[in-house]
């Protein structure tokens, strides 16, 4: 019998519930302080603690990991903590496609394959000279949004990098990139790809709240530019949504071709679930800002299930669940190698 692995943190939880759910063995990777936490629920079966993530490459765990037979599933923890070289590197089966891991953290990759899935994104801008329009300052491998600005010409772009760098929020060393900013409904769309069924699922959608961007629009706008150097994007929580009926449609055609994308780029092409990220504009239009090549913590709340997904199992399907039903419905058949790398 196979056993699910993952890391202490992101959305272990839905994770380890879905995979008791499919009869899976559940093992966590924790660190001390989260032990406390972890400990309550009843589904984790061992806890395996760490003193950093890191310690995963250390032989020691690896044994233990094999002698379970576990499957890692990759989440945003393991992207933010383990360099591409670091996941690629490590010796036990991950749930999904690993190297596309790599393109997610890569913004030139990561627009090479939206483009080739005729996703459209924001405009780049080469240089702060070109800023002519309300654009987003990105610094290289934020996690969520820390550090980034907003500008609407070059002396704005100057007058605000100097004042983070002065709050040490961006060093001079940081890559810096800037693209216009959509405006329009931000959403984040949660999808499931089977490379054994030849199918795809669309599972949910949900809004992210961030800090403080979402609170600025509280205050009056002549208070607003008080604190308009302290902006971040940092997700605080996150909430459900449903489309309009009429744009489904195409949110099953954009999976489609990321789909077919991810093939022709990254063999074998991309395995399980995956997010895309980005704003529709007055007339319905979407422009992807971001994708993520794995499960997001935006599914966190659907554990019993969402409104899409309930439309396609007549069970409670979380994300986490459908992941351990991939791996519990092809552990033993030829399959299963279609599903780990
Ligand atoms: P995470 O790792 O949490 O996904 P990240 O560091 O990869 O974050 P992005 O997802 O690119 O960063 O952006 C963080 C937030 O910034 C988004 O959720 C969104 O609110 C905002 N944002 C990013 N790009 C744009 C854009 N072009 N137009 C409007 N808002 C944007």
């Amino acid at each position: 019998m196979k056993s699910i692995a993952t890391l202490g943190s992101h959305c272990a939880l839905q994770l380890l519930k879905g995979a008791k759910d499919e009869k899976l063995e559940t093992i966590l990777i924790c660190e001390q302080k989260r032990e406390t936490l972890y400990r309550r629920f009843n589904f984790i079966d061992h806890i395996i603690i760490v003193n950093s993530f890191k310690d995963i490459f250390k032989k020691k765990y690896v044994d233990m990991l094999k002698r379970k037979d576990a499957i890692l599933i990759p989440h945003g923890t393991l992207i933010s903590q383990l360099t591409p070289d670091e996941i690629e590197s490590i010796d036990i089966p991950i749930f999904g496609n690993k190297w596309i891991l790599r393109w997610e953290s890569d913004r030139i990759k990561k627009e090479q394959l939206l483009r080739e899935a005729d996703i459209q994104t924001p405009k780049k801008i080469s240089s702060p000279k070109d800023i002519r329009t309300l654009s987003i300052v990105k610094k290289d491998g934020a996690a969520g949004g820390a550090g980034y600005f907003l500008a609407s010409n070059k002396n704005e772009y100057e007058q605000k990098l100097a004042n983070l760098i002065n709050h040490k929020m961006i060093s001079t060393n940081d890559k810096l990139y800037i693209q216009e900013y959509s405006l329009g409904v931000l959403v984040y769309l949660q999808y499931f790809y089977s490379p054994v069924k030849h199918e795809l699922e669309f599972l949910g959608i949900d809004k992210r709240h961030e800090s403080n961007i979402d609170g600025i629009s509280r205050i009056p706008a002549k208070n607003q530019s008080e604190i308009d150097n302290q902006l971040t994007f940092n997700v605080i929580g996150n909430s459900p949504m449903v489309l309009r009926e009429s744009l489904l449609g195409e949110v099953y055609s954009m999976g489609e071709r990321f789909v077919s994308a991810s093939k022709k780029l990254v063999d074998p092409g991309i395995i399980g679930p995956f997010c895309i990220e980005g704003v529709y504009d007055s007339n319905g239009n979407f422009t992807a800002f971001e994708f993520s090549a794995r499960i997001v913590a935006g599914t966190n709340m659907y554990i019993d299930g969402s409104p899409y997904s309930s439309l396609l199992y007549n069970e409670k399907m979380s994300m986490g669940k459908r992941i351990a039903k991939e791996i519990h419905d092809n552990m033993v058949n030829d399959n299963f190698q279609k599903i780990i790398s």
